[in-house]
């Protein structure tokens, strides 16, 4: 592996061990040429396999892309998002599967952003779970109002039970 410091083309292992409950195993590097150290992890790749057949590596950032669009206008920040995609990425990993199918990855993501905002919620589940019809929002917007409300701790975004008139 090439040195990130001077990009000497090799380094040397000079340790190596398993974190992450053996998920990762992390090798402490150095350089032959410069002499620093550095550490570098390696995890199996997490194959998204598109309804195409096509499978590719999964990627955080297309899950912030297709997030950030159905949050448009809405109160969520950067770092929101980063950690929406965080938390997609652990419930697939955790499952423990080497490649799951892209609408997992769907699934996956519409319970955090639920709890991230009921707007982009709504947005992203109309997209995605192909909505035809008012009613069909409706029953949704039934089950958001009839789940137990998880917002017993003061949210930042506004006193409970602001209506926005988006
Ligand atoms: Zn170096």
């Amino acid at each position: 592996m090439r040195c990130p410091f001077c990009h000497n083309a090799d380094s040397r292992v000079i340790d190596s061990r398993e974190a992450d409950e053996g998920a990762t195993t992390r090798r402490r590097r150095s350089c032959p040429k410069c002499g620093r150290r550095f550490t570098t992890v390696e995890e199996a790749v997490l194959a998204v396999v598109k309804r195409s057949g096509v499978s590719e590596p999964f990627n955080r950032s297309k899950v912030v892309a297709g997030v950030r669009r159905a949050c448009q206008g809405r109160p969520v920040d950067e770092d929101q998002l980063q950690l929406l995609a965080q938390q997609v990425e652990d419930a697939i990993r955790a499952t423990g599967a080497a490649e799951v199918p892209s609408n997992e990855v769907g699934l996956a993501i519409l319970r955090p952003l639920r709890e991230l905002d009921e707007v982009a919620y709504l947005r992203f589940a109309s997209v995605y779970r192909s909505f035809t019809s008012v009613a069909d929002f409706e029953k949704e917007i039934a089950e958001l109002k009839a789940r137990p409300s998880q917002a017993a701790e003061p949210s930042a975004s506004g006193p409970p039970g602001t209506v926005t008139g988006a």
